[in-house]
């Protein structure tokens, strides 16, 4: 019989439930047992939600972040958090501060980074050589009792003892494989405790075996599953998100009882495991997509699994290719989509019930599911041939590209002096990256607009006039060149998605990015096409107010594929290359009504970068390839911009040279301009603006930082390449901080333009 089970189930709730009980939380509006109260009642809800499974995750549930819960369960948690209230020193790790500590008196809150090639964030280990462990299962062992209350089969979920080294970083430059001797005693300390639990199966989390792992990194995983071979634990080793590839040799020999695979990511492995793995050892097929929102093709899947379990028999067992946390709860609020849309989807619930389909055929046969089997056919083939899905004349633009398509006219040394002589720009020109505060008056006149409850004209009018003010506060800074101020858009994504063919947007389907924050991605399920001008209007309103030069402001195809569920029935790169071409007809709109400088963001391109270094090229060569058939229709005298922020860049420098932006604004100074060691050994060709005020913080930048801050930029680049700019958009902030700190700025430019004479 194949079994089935599930890695972990998103636990923010279907309706939010743990963001709003933790918000409430933090603000001291209600106490820790109502919080807690709030947390075991979804954890019940979700069990009862999986109960058809063989195994229930237990421990994937986590107040604000599971690696955090790790650290906890180790007993390593930063010295300058901790307290006497375990739940206060969680926060304090997780936000800087606890609900009753003095305002005055947070601490410095964990660093958060991306988990893996998600759009999660988690909270990062910090070590040093003397980190201890102490073992503290209090957590793990109080949910493994509520799910054996509930009569279920709990299979607990922790972090395996390599991939929370490899994502923990040295604080004192140690080496955190050092730590490993003194890790595997809790680790061993803790399966023991389950195993006194009676708990079968463990579900030890691995993903960092489908990076590239030196022999250091090899020797670590080969030392600590010989060691923790002595407990008599079942581990379920589990790895996701990528194929094992050159590591699936060693790791079929390691000393384990269970091996499970994305078998979306890493169909490739399939074939060796089945051949190498010890005659004994359970494979789990992650057969159903964790990571995308698509229903699966029950058939399809079926064709390939029932040869296999002829071959594995009791061996194979199934589940999703990784924890749902990476998709919402539930199509079934979804009203506002048509009953066609609905069946393409499949959201957590929906991918469980899948699962638990697929187990029942396997063991039953396809007969006994035939009703399913045949409605999961017909929302199959109805995506495969839907005419709002498929466009051929989308699609022959896609077949008709050249490279032509992506080149400018001209090289960008030739180029840039038509533009300096139509810009007549100063040395170290000043401008912005896009977004004004938004006020709590935008805000609404946006939201009763969208909810139908004021008329386009009063909207239109009132962005106009936030446009006017806008630019008259920009021309009082004495700023060079000028934005509108984006006071439409909510978010960079979704004002585009909107106005494009071939997107649709959920009610609630929001998926957890940290903490108490979600994003709800946009859905790309149709070939993309723009049906008209998405953002001349406003750029053209914009640009009569002043005689100097307005941008005219784009989301670019990269950033756009990288932050949606993107469509799964044709590759990531056709899809990208849909948007480049609508983007591209709204830069050539923009050109045309006399927009001479037009910036095209692009702060997502790393985030589609692959795990593994052999991958990286590929998508690297696409997404460049997109954002250039985005950009190059203009003339030599427009001046293309593009945007970056949010990541390191230092390692994708040379792409993001070969996007071949005439400008490029980029965020900087929050690291201190540990962006310019980039330069010492690249030399960068285009104009550049390392961004010189950290819009992320309410401090209001001095006028001799941002001087010392181009000082410093200006000893890595040409002067005459610079431009003074922040690091990002300044949507989050207040008038009463953006124009001190951009009078400053300001100021910054000109003396160096003195200084530079
Ligand atoms: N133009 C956008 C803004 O200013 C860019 C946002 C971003 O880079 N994330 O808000
Ligand atoms: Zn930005």
């Amino acid at each position: 019989m194949a079994k089935l089970h599930n890695l972990g189930f998103p636990r923010i709730g279907a309706q939010r439930e743990l963001k709003f009980a933790l918000e409430k939380y933090w603000a001291g509006s209600t106490d820790a047992s109502t919080l807690l109260h709030c947390a075991s009642q979804l954890r019940a809800q979700h069990w009862q939600w999986q109960a058809a499974l063989d195994y229930v995750p237990v421990g994937d549930f986590s107040l604000y972040d599971q690696v955090l819960d790790m650290s906890f369960t180790l007993g390593h948690i930063p010295s300058r958090a901790a307290g006497d209230n375990a739940l206060d020193s969680y926060f304090r790790v997780a936000r800087g501060r606890a609900p009753g500590d003095d305002a005055c008196c947070g601490v410095a809150a964990g660093e958060m980074t991306k988990w893996f090639n998600t759009n999660y964030h988690y909270i990062v280990p910090e070590f040093d050589k003397n980190t201890r462990f102490e073992l503290n299962n209090e957590r793990l062992l109080k949910q493994i009792s509520e799910a054996k209350q509930q009569g279920l089969q709990p299979k607990p979920v922790i972090i395996g003892p390599i991939t929370y080294l490899a994502l923990g970083k040295s604080k004192d430059g140690s080496d955190p494989l050092a730590l490993l001797p003194a890790l595997l005693e809790a680790y061993k300390k803790l399966l023991t405790q389950f195993a006194d639990q009676g708990i079968e199966w463990v579900q030890i989390d691995e993903p960092a075996l489908v990076t590239d792992l030196n022999s250091a990194w090899v020797n670590a995983y080969e030392l600590a599953y010989h060691q923790l071979k002595s407990v008599g634990i079942k581990k379920l080793l589990t790895s996701y998100f990528d194929r094992l590839g050159n590591n699936l040799q060693w790791v079929c020999e390691l000393p384990v009882e269970g091996l499970h695979i994305d078998a979306i990511n890493a169909a490739s492995d399939i074939t060796k495991l089945v051949d190498w793995l010890p005659a004994h050892t359970i494979l789990s097929l992650g057969v159903i997509d964790g990571r995308n929102i698509w229903a699966t093709d029950l058939q399809k899947t079926l064709d390939w699994l029932e040869p296999l379990q002829q071959k594995l028999g009791d061996r194979l067992w199934l589940a999703p290719s990784c924890s749902l946390l990476h998709v919402p709860v539930d199509t079934a609020a979804e009203t506002t989509l048509d009953s066609e849309q609905l069946t393409w989807l499949s959201f957590a619930r929906q991918k469980i019930e899948e699962l638990t389909l697929l187990g029942q055929a396997l063991n039953y046969g396809r007969d006994s599911i035939a009703a399913s089997l045949n409605r999961n056919a017909e929302a199959v083939a109805s995506r495969r041939q839907s005419k709002r899905i498929h466009k051929p004349a989308v699609k022959a633009a896609v077949d008709a590209l050249t490279p032509q398509h992506s080149r400018r006219n001209s090289p960008f040394t030739q180029r840039i002096a038509l533009q300096q002589a139509s810009l007549k720009l100063p040395r170290f020109p000043t401008t912005t990256i896009g977004s004004f505060p938004q006020t709590p008056n935008i805000r609404k006149i946006r939201k009763d607009f969208k909810n139908g409850e004021v008329s386009e004209s009063h909207y239109v009018k009132h962005m106009k006039a936030e446009i006017h003010a806008c630019i008259q506060k920009q021309e009082a800074l004495d700023i060079d060149v000028l934005v509108h101020g984006e006071a439409e858009r909510n978010d960079m994504v979704e004002y585009f998605g909107e106005q494009l063919d071939g997107f649709l947007f959920t009610r609630f389907g929001w998926v957890q990015s940290y903490g108490s924050r979600c994003v709800k991605p946009p859905i790309i399920y149709g070939d993309i096409s723009r049906p008209q001008a998405m953002t001349v209007k406003w750029a053209e309103y914009a640009q009569s107010l002043s005689q100097r030069p307005v941008k005219g402001m784009l989301t670019g195809p990269v950033t756009i594929l990288n932050w949606s569920f993107v469509r799964d029935d044709q590759s990531r790169q056709t899809t990208c290359a849909q948007i480049a071409l609508a983007i591209r007809d709204e830069v050539k709109d923009l050109e045309r009504a006399h927009i001479r400088v037009i910036q095209i963001d692009e702060p997502a391109i790393r985030e589609g970068l692959p795990l593994r270094q052999a991958d990286r090229h590929r998508y690297l060569q696409w997404a460049v390839e997109s954002f250039r058939i985005a950009a190059s229709a203009v003339q030599d005298g427009t001046q293309i911009h593009t945007h970056m922020c949010y990541s390191d860049f230092n390692d994708i420098m040379a792409a993001i040279a070969d996007l071949d932006a005439d400008v490029i604004t980029i965020e900087t100074s929050r690291s201190d301009m540990e962006l310019l060691q980039a330069f010492e050994t690249f030399q960068y060709p285009n104009d550049i603006g390392p961004g010189v005020y950290d819009i992320h913080s309410p401090n209001i930048p001095t006028t001799a930082a941002m001087v010392s801050l181009l000082e410093k930029a200006s000893r890595y680049l040409p002067a005459e390449r610079l431009w003074v700019n922040p690091d990002c958009g300044l949507k989050t902030r207040s008038w009463d901080e953006t124009v001190p700190a951009l009078e400053n700025m300001v100021a910054a430019a000109k003396q160096l333009r003195a200084m530079h004479q």
